[in-house]
């Protein structure tokens, strides 16, 4: 049996504590489940506790980093503790932008996974190649190396999401084919980590997911859901992605 659908919004760095608010009680008025859906909305931490205590039943909400430490001398850091005090059920990892921006390695990258379900975070773990990979053809040798690096010493209580970085913000969406040739490739990967389990593990796209795309991506066999970015903002546009699932 295939594991149900996972849509997870990644706000980035958008949103007060009262857009939050806002945000979360326009879903509640509109939102219905759609079947064999997950909805999360993974936004800055700072507005977790406001989505926490206005989402409708069942929307889980997560956030976009964690520390790769416990606690502890690390000024400006949040920890996996505080996340799930606040009602956090998912961390994002390794997202391409704190890659780039932070110089975060996959070391790194593995390190916080692995605090987060010390935890009982669920981390969603980003990897993705970036346009000259791809224009080389080692799209897929460079992602999976890039996974192993990222999920050394993580446990199996973990989603996957392939964003290729040419595809994120960008407008150009990978093919369904394209998706589903990582997310097949992934999905070998995490059987040989872990077994049996894989099949039930998600792998989720993100590039440029919209409405009117993410039904054709997510109806391929390896890809298990969405990890969508600029088009999380708008609760219509939200519902129109719950409804196209
Ligand atoms: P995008 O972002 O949907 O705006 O391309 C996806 C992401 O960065 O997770």
């Amino acid at each position: 049996m295939s594991p149900r659908t996972l849509l997870a919004l990644n706000w980035k760095m958008n949103k007060t504590p009262t857009e939050a608010q806002a945000w979360a009680q326009d879903l509640a008025a509109a939102y219905a489940p759609a079947e064999g859906v997950d909805l999360a909305v993974m936004a800055p931490a700072i507005c977790l506790p406001a989505l926490a205590a206005n989402l409708p039943a069942g929307v889980s909400v997560g956030a976009q980093d964690v520390s790769a430490h416990a606690a502890g001398a690390y000024t400006g850091e949040i920890s996996a503790s505080m996340l799930v005090d606040v009602g956090a059920r998912y961390a994002v990892v390794g997202h391409s932008e704190r890659r780039d921006y932070q110089g975060e390695t996959d070391a790194v990258v593995a390190a916080k996974a692995a605090q987060a379900q010390a935890h009982g975070l669920t981390p969603i773990v980003c990897v993705g190649e970036k346009l000259e990979v791809r224009e080389r053809g080692e799209h897929v040798p460079f992602t999976l190396d890039q996974l192993r690096g990222s999920l050394r010493g993580v446990g199996p209580d973990v989603v996957v999401a392939y964003e290729p970085v040419w595809a994120i913000g960008t407008g150009k969406t990978a093919t369904a084919d394209d998706a589903e040739e990582l997310a097949g490739a992934i999905r070998g990967l995490l059987s040989e980590l872990y077994g049996d389990q894989a099949s039930n593990l998600r792998v989720l796209y993100g590039g440029s997911v919209k409405p009117d795309n993410i039904a054709s991506i997510c109806a391929q066999p390896n890809v298990d859901g969405a990890l969508v970015g600029g088009a999380s903002l708008k609760v219509a546009d939200v519902l129109g992605m719950n409804d196209a699932l």
